[in-house]
């Protein structure tokens, strides 16, 4: 069976001579079979050409030829994503009985998939489920993800919920897409009291991307809110800057969220740019500067 894998994936198997500025933890895989159906109008699956996902590209390789270097590896996670294709829950159920050999918990990011899909994956390695709900706003959804009706992933996230409870399912959302911070929180707010984890990513539409202050405070007001705050606590809590200077010097909250294991190196930030995520802890430097933009809002 054929898949996609991101190149950062292949040259830390060592399968391909490029050289990692940023280790992954998880391997990332990809079900070709594009042009996905989803008409997002920010992602090339849907728009462009299919070997590329957010800013990673995606060489094609034989499952099977990854299996042993990956179960050797010391990466903690696979992920596999899967755009809107033909057959794409059968071959995820094919795919993730291969995977079984490498013995690394396995995480499915996908359009909706079945309740009978979900009940299948859980009898397998597949302990968790990441569901793209992206702008944070139904408006916004409705204008970008355009061929779904605006709440068809908060069904979803609620589904993979009751199948696979708290802590298991990874709600992802865009940020930067013209929304506001309350806006943020609110989303932030019904995926986490219902149980989910919440993983951010930042915005890039022809090459621009939002202001990096209003990300840093979007990934602060994501933990105050998984941290039990409501939204309009944790925006003022920003606002005033009471009490969060211990929590930006600590800096695991610029970090990648998600899936335990999951660091994302590059999904959204060029090689050599600052992180928007980090794929590791920040440096003290690193910290300086998240300070200092923090400063100018
Ligand atoms: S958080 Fe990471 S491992 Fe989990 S579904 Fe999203 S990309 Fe995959």
């Amino acid at each position: 069976m054929e898949l996609r894998v991101s190149s950062g994936t292949l040259s830390y198997l060592g399968l391909s001579n490029n050289r990692c500025m940023e280790d992954p933890t998880t391997a990332y895989l990809l079900l070709p079979g594009g042009p996905c159906r989803g008409g997002c109008v920010y992602c090339p699956q849907a728009t462009g050409d299919e070997r590329w996902l957010s800013r990673v590209s995606w060489p094609l390789m034989e499952l099977e030829e990854i299996l042993e270097p990956l179960r050797h590896s010391d990466l903690q996670r696979t992920c596999l994503q899967s755009p809107d294709v033909e057959g794409f829950e059968d071959r995820i159920l094919e795919a993730v009985d291969m995977l079984e050999l490498a013995q690394k918990p396995v995480s499915i990011s996908a359009p909706p998939l079945s309740t009978r899909t979900l009940d299948m994956l859980r009898d397998g390695p597949v302990d968790n489920i990441g569901v793209g709900i992206d702008a944070v706003t139904d408006e916004l959804r409705a204008s970008t993800k355009k061929n779904y009706s605006p709440e068809v992933f908060w069904h979803y996230l609620g589904n993979a919920l009751d199948i696979y409870g708290p802590e298991h399912v990874t709600a992802h959302f865009i940020v930067g897409m013209g929304e506001g911070l309350e806006e943020v929180a609110h989303a932030v707010y019904r995926a986490a009291k219902n149980g989910a984890r919440v993983s951010l990513f930042s915005y890039v539409s022809k090459g621009e991307e939002p202001d990096i202050a209003y990300y840093r405070q979007a990934q602060l007001l994501a933990h105050l809110v998984e941290e039990g705050h409501d939204p309009f606590d944790a925006i003022s809590i920003i606002k005033e800057g009471d009490g969060i200077e211990q929590i930006i010097e600590d800096g695991s909250v610029f970090q990648t969220q998600g899936c335990p294991g999951c660091n994302r190196p590059y999904y959204t930030t060029r090689p050599g740019r600052e992180h928007r995520n980090y794929p590791r802890k920040p440096t003290w430097e690193e910290i300086q500067k998240i300070t200092k933009d923090l400063k100018t809002r």
